[in-house]
Order: structure tokens, then sequence, then C-alpha cells
């Protein structure tokens, strides 16, 4: 699948709610839900990772679309300039 095919899913969910919600709010969830990605991995628990890093990438699609970024192209332009990883 591709990205701007979930993203417009993504919209045609959960646009009107999340606009009703509001940008502050979604981020919230979105916050939140890296949290609970954050405790799976932690816990070396890989079912709920699994569960969590939809989660993140639906709530992360969420937030494009208030934010009326397609994040194809966000893509697209981060591959055609990557940021450095950090060395250690
Ligand atoms: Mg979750």
């Amino acid at each position: 699948m591709e990205i701007s095919a979930l993203q417009q899913i993504v919209k045609e969910r959960y646009f009107k709610t999340d606009s009703e919600r509001g940008i502050y709010h979604t981020a919230l969830w979105f916050h939140e839900e890296v949290g609970e990605l954050s405790s799976a991995i932690a816990t070396g628990d890989q079912q709920n990772a699994k569960e969590e890093f939809a989660d993140v990438l639906m709530w992360l699609l969420t937030l494009a679309n208030l934010m009326e970024v397609k994040m194809e192209d966000a893509v697209a332009d981060y591959l055609k300039n990557p940021r450095k990883l950090p060395t250690k």
C-alpha cells in the first residue's frame, strides 16, 4: 500500500472527528501512542509493539492530515536529502 492511499483512508475515517478535537489534543493522543510503543519496546512485547507501531503511524497520518501535509511528498523530499544519523 502506498503512503498516500493509507493517508487517504485515515482521512476518510477520522478527519471529521480529528478536526473537531483539534490539532493540540490530537497531538496529545499521538504522544500517548508513542509512549505506548516505547513501553512495548522496553518490555520486549513483540505483539504489542506491532500494534503500537500501527497506532503511531495512524496518529502520525492523522496529524499530517490536520496540517495538510502530504506524507508521500514529505517522505520523497526526505529521501532526496536525508538527515544524517547520529554516530556514537
Ligand atoms: Mg496504542
